[in-house]
């Protein structure tokens, strides 16, 4: 059975983490569409810049553009058992153009997994993170161990303070997402999901493929509570 599963959520809810479980867990590969526009940041064609653009300013990319990237995604041999849908579809237009595409193959979306999350914590998740080289992620909110998180003035007062995460013995800076960096731009994205996302969730929940999780628990409890949801799918 191909397994065609939306993971939706806030900025910061945990949807990239939780994804990678589904994956290694299910054998299906997941596809984030802010991942596959990331990746075209070092790309200088007139595509790349201008999602590159869009990107900064915390907009979300035109459906066009979007729906043409997923299903040239779609159609990797990878992603011929299904896939986990990461930051798409964003807005009733993208899904019913994604319930279209996946019905002329046979195919259909079997849930949508709603990873739920208090907007205040959001902001905090997304804003406070910055990552190490291995991929491990710390919190100026939440998770300090083994790094010192802080802000530093900019030099003239020109522009606001930056937060400054450095790895415990060592020297080495770890890096935030350019898109997390911005405290405006955080806003904006759980804005857009506000406006765009309830009336999505309206939509999906017409259709009873609607599968709630609690995401204010630890990583564990979430995947514990996803693995539950798929496995009564199957
Ligand atoms: P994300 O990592 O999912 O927050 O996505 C980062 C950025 O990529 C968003 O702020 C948008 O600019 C763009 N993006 C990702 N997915 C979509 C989508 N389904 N529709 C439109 N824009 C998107």
């Amino acid at each position: 059975m191909s397994l065609y599963i939306i993971l939706m959520g806030v900025q910061g809810a945990g949807k990239g983490v939780q994804a990678k479980f589904i994956e290694e867990t299910y054998g299906i590969p997941q596809v984030s569409t802010g991942d596959l526009f990331r990746a075209m940041k070092t790309r200088t064609d007139e595509l790349a810049v201008k999602v590159q653009n869009i990107m900064a300013s915390g907009q979300l990319v035109d459906d066009d553009t979007t729906n043409a990237i997923v299903v040239d995604r779609l159609a990797q041999d990878d992603a011929q058992n299904g896939v986990i849908l990461d930051g798409y579809p964003r807005n009733q237009a993208q899904a019913e153009f994604l319930e279209k595409h996946l019905a002329e193959k046979g195919d259909k979306i079997n849930a949508v997994i709603l990873l739920e999350l208090d907007y205040f914590i959001a902001f905090k998740r997304a804003f406070g993170r910055v990552t190490d080289p291995s991929g491990e992620s710390y919190n100026y909110y939440y998770k300090t161990d083994g790094v010192t998180i802080e802000w530093v003035d900019h030099p003239d007062n020109a522009f606001p303070p930056r937060l400054k995460a450095t790895l415990d013995g060592s020297d080495q800076e770890l890096k935030r997402r350019p898109d997390d960096a911005s405290a405006d731009a955080v806003l904006k994205r759980i804005d857009t999901f506000v406006e765009t996302t309830q009336p999505l969730i309206d939509y999906f929940d017409g259709k009873g493929i609607i599968k709630k999780v609690d995401a204010d628990q630890s990583i564990e409890a979430v995947t514990a509570d996803i693995k539950t949801v798929i496995d009564e799918l199957k």
